[in-house]
């Protein structure tokens, strides 16, 4: 439990704690919802959204508007915007951003796949929707540099985005508000 992201030692002795006692009640419910996780989730070969279909529901949903793509850095920031229920498009998910440190250049992340999306025609607006570190604005840079001979508008989130801030820890007013005032890139 102490590996989970976001736990650390002292929350997961209480994660347990409070496992172990309610283990004839709320316990095999976990081990059965993790059951679940394990078998039937898939990750969409078209975005990159984790489901348990593939397509993913944002995907195969006809109400989507197709022409708009969000691009974001993880699944997690997907959801996150998704429950702001403001984007109508669809969503690609690099999975990472770009980071010298760690070692991570573009051909470790989904931007091949995002340009080969926008190459079979059909988007018009791409909103680049990274976390406003700077990992994730080096990250938007790249990606605005090789879609500036695309035909595709490009914008970003508004920076009412605080500095460093992730989208996955932003109240859903805060995320609204940045999609809202998205703006041209360059
Ligand atoms: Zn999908």
């Amino acid at each position: 439990m102490a590996r989970l992201p976001g736990l650390g030692p002292r929350s997961a002795r209480r994660a347990v704690l409070w496992l172990v006692k309610r283990r004839e009640s709320d316990l095999p419910r976990l081990l059965e919802a993790l059951a679940t996780v394990q078998e039937r989730l898939v990750e969409c070969e078209t975005c990159g959204n984790v489901d348990t279909m593939n397509p993913c529901h944002i995907c195969a949903d006809p109400r989507r508007d197709e022409r708009s793509l969000c691009v974001v850095e993880e699944v997690s920031d997907l959801w996150a915007l998704d429950r702001s229920k403001l984007f109508p498009g669809r969503y690609h998910v690099l999975g990472g951003r770009l980071s010298a440190l760690d070692g991570v250049g573009p051909e470790d992340l989904a931007i091949g796949s995002l340009l080969a999306r926008i190459d079979k025609g059909g988007i018009d607006e791409i909103v680049l929707a990274m976390n406003a570190t700077l990992e994730g604005q080096t990250t938007a840079h790249y990606i605005a540099e090789r879609l500036e001979e695309r035909p595709v508008r490009v914008t970003q989130l508004a920076h009412g985005l605080p500095v460093g801030g992730e989208l996955d820890y932003m109240d859903e007013g805060t995320l609204a508000q940045a999609l809202r005032a998205r703006r041209p890139v360059g």
